[in-house]
């Protein structure tokens, strides 16, 4: 159920777009000093397209994307929308998919074409013991350096190219941060992508500490961590793979086309997709605090 939702500062509040749980809300925004950041779907605007396709030698490009294609149309994820949308698009219908599995932060598997395919992260195909040879390596690490996301794809024991979905960041994000520093909070960007991706974001909104490759279950852990060295931590989210970790936040913020679970599990929903209301909500809410005192 929906809680009353208070806003802060009154009209203000309701102009700007900020939903506020209840009054006891206000006193954590006077103390948080952290604020950790999900990067896709919060500080990029989560929507993928497909920017690339690496086929091995003797793999037909089409061919790779069909299959992959095929079987990210079975899963959620914004990467594989993108992949899924790119497949129809290009190919028209897809073959169907059997037996699929969808492992939340590392990829997913099925059969497809008779084929048991295997498409995600480098340590997922791992598991499958499909490794890249070194031209996919390369293209794959140059991709990343880029700040975009490589899917690799394989089957019958061997991986047979990837797949490159790029995000764009949000052109509010860098000012947020900004805005959010002369609160005198720090900020912390969380994700479950590759480093390098997430260092490329990092740099490009002016975030210092990165902490990347985190499992979904592990960011509730990673927030409860910084609490143990004494940090006060605002979270803000937008994904089910966000929810734990907004609720253990002393402050948890959720981007309002986010997920009903994140937005759930939050204290302050900010309506619009700007990331600059996270610093107006906790500004306006200190403001609030100090007029009731
Ligand atoms: P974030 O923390 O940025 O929201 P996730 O935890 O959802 O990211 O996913 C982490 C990584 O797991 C992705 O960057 C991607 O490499 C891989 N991954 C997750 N789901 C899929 C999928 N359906 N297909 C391919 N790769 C996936
Ligand atoms: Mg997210």
């Amino acid at each position: 159920a929906t809680p009353t939702a208070l806003l802060v500062g009154t009209g203000r509040g309701a102009q700007l777009g900020i939903l506020i749980k209840g009054p006891e809300v206000l006193e954590s925004t006077r103390r948080v000093d952290t604020v950790v950041l999900d990067k896709t779907g919060t500080i990029t605007t989560g929507r993928m397209s497909l920017v690339e396709v690496v086929a091995t030698d003797g793999t037909d490009p089409d061919e790779l994307l069909r299959i992959a294609a095929a079987l990210e149309d079975a899963s959620e994820h914004p990467i594989a929308r993108a992949i899924a949308a790119a497949g129809i698009d290009r190919l028209g219908t897809l073959p169907a998919v059997e037996s699929f599995q969808s492992t939340q932060g590392l990829g997913v598997q099925g059969i497809v074409d008779g084929h048991a395919v295997v498409a995600g992260r480098q340590q997922f195909l791992a598991d499958w013991a499909l490794h890249p040879g070194p031209d996919l390596s390369a293209a794959k690490d140059a991709a990343e350096a880029r700040g975009q996301t490589a899917v690799l794809v394989g089957w019958d024991g061997e991986v047979h190219g990837l797949l490159v979905v790029a995000d764009t960041v949000r052109p509010t994000s860098a000012e947020a941060i900004t805005e959010l520093r002369s609160l005198g909070l720090t900020p912390v960007l969380l994700t479950g992508d590759n480093t390098a991706a997430a260092q490329h974001v990092a740099r490009a909104v002016g975030i210092d500490e990165v902490i990347a490759e985190v499992l979904p279950e592990d960011k509730l852990a990673v927030v409860a961590r910084l609490q143990s060295e004494g940090r006060v931590v605002a979270m803000v989210g937008d994904g089910v793979n966000d929810a734990a970790a907004l609720a253990q936040a002393d402050l948890g913020l959720a981007m309002g086309a986010g997920t009903d679970v994140a937005i759930e599990a939050s204290d302050l929903t900010l309506v619009r997709d700007d990331l600059r209301t996270a610093a107006t909500a906790i500004r306006l809410s200190r403001r609030t605090l100090r007029t009731i005192k």
